[in-house]
């Protein structure tokens, strides 16, 4: 297994990171059977690191991983990752009570890392108005955090100014994948660049871009015949200097065990596989997919209950493939959820 170690913290973290946003689901709760197997055969093969957050899963996937994980295992025997949205505080008063209540729904009595969730120049002038950074500081010093982290959505300007204000924070995570490597709004490219030159260990989410680039155009797929196009997508990512972690949502043991069989052991891609991603980017870029990552925030707080994820999902299925015939079945079932309009060339 590799271990990376996150700067000067010092802690051994495993390369592919658990990401609990996507987990496999029976009805409306998580799928304990399936989601404890999937744990067991993360820990088994030497991976360490689950990353959290109280909206995932409406809650569930926090209270799912201390019946699978914290109240299973020993406590030294996994590393745990939660988050500070800013959905659930609207004061500085607010933060605390609401850690406590993370702690509490995990099982745990710390957390190993704590993010100031989904920085953004908006989000950011909120974190600094709550002293939220402040809080995640003190309760660092009280033992009830380890580490203190941030996930960013914004430019690389953003990201510099809020590295500037907290040099303390001891990592970032940021978006990043073959595609959005120099997307004018992502900017992963630039956003690596800042963290680089600041000294900050970098965390990747979105290494597969949501789970677009699984299903690629033909032409694209051609130029990636060495293994799956997942593999491709988390090899780049965790290919970077200065990267230590690859998060993957995983919502079956089927991604389970073949983002295992990619990291373990870890190559990084080669010269002639870079330069196949480049042309792939190229070719993907040429569909006009929307650029959503499934993380479903927009979900939380649309007052009409849109399925907005999935309805990109179906629009960007449609836009590699006009005459497959999947987009239409996953497309009517979803309009009826609410009063959407449904588009003419799915309905004729
Ligand atoms: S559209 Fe919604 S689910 Fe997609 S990236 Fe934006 S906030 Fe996330």
């Amino acid at each position: 297994m590799q271990y990376r170690t996150l700067g000067k913290t010092g802690v051994d973290v495993s390369a592919l990171g658990f990401g609990c946003m996507r987990l496999p689901m029976k009805d409306d709760e998580v799928d304990f059977e399936q989601f404890s197997e999937m744990i067991k055969m993360f820990l088994d093969n030497g991976f360490n690191y689950f990353d959290t957050a109280h909206g995932y899963h409406n809650g569930l996937s926090e209270t799912a991983l201390r019946r699978c994980l914290t109240s299973r295992y020993p406590r030294e025997s996994y590393l745990l990752t939660n988050k500070l949205s800013s959905t659930y505080f609207k004061t500085e008063e607010e933060i605390r009570p609401f850690f406590e209540k993370q702690l509490e729904r995990c099982g745990v009595e710390y957390f190993d890392f704590y993010l100031m969730h989904a920085q953004s120049a908006q989000n950011f002038q909120k974190y600094v108005d709550c002293k939220a950074y402040e809080t995640a500081f003190e309760l660092k010093k009280e033992g009830k955090l380890r580490h203190v982290g941030i996930s960013f959505h914004d430019t690389a300007e953003v990201l510099e100014r809020i590295i500037t204000t907290y040099p303390e924070i001891d990592f970032v995570q940021i978006q990043f994948n073959y595609v959005d490597y120099e997307d004018p709004n992502v900017q992963s490219r630039k956003c690596y660049e800042v963290c680089r030159k600041h000294g900050k260990p970098v965390l990747i989410m979105e290494p597969v871009k949501g789970g677009s680039l699984v299903n690629l155009p033909k032409e694209a797929l051609a130029l990636l015949p060495a293994g799956s196009p997942a593999s491709y997508a988390i090899r780049y990512a965790a290919g970077f200097e200065g990267v230590f972690m690859v998060l993957s949502g995983m919502g079956n043991m089927e991604m389970m065990e073949s983002n295992i069989r990619t990291m373990h052991p870890f190559v990084p891609l080669n010269e002639d596989e870079l330069a196949a991603t480049d042309k792939a980017r190229e070719i993907i870029r040429q569909y006009n997919q929307i650029p959503c990552t499934k993380c479903r925030y927009c979900a939380e707080v649309c007052p009409k209950n849109v399925p907005i994820a999935d309805l990109f999902a179906v629009y960007n299925e449609y836009a590699l493939a006009p005459h497959a015939a999947g987009p239409q079945h996953f497309y009517l079932p979803l309009s009826d959820l609410s009063d959407i309009v449904k588009p003419q060339y799915l309905t004729e």
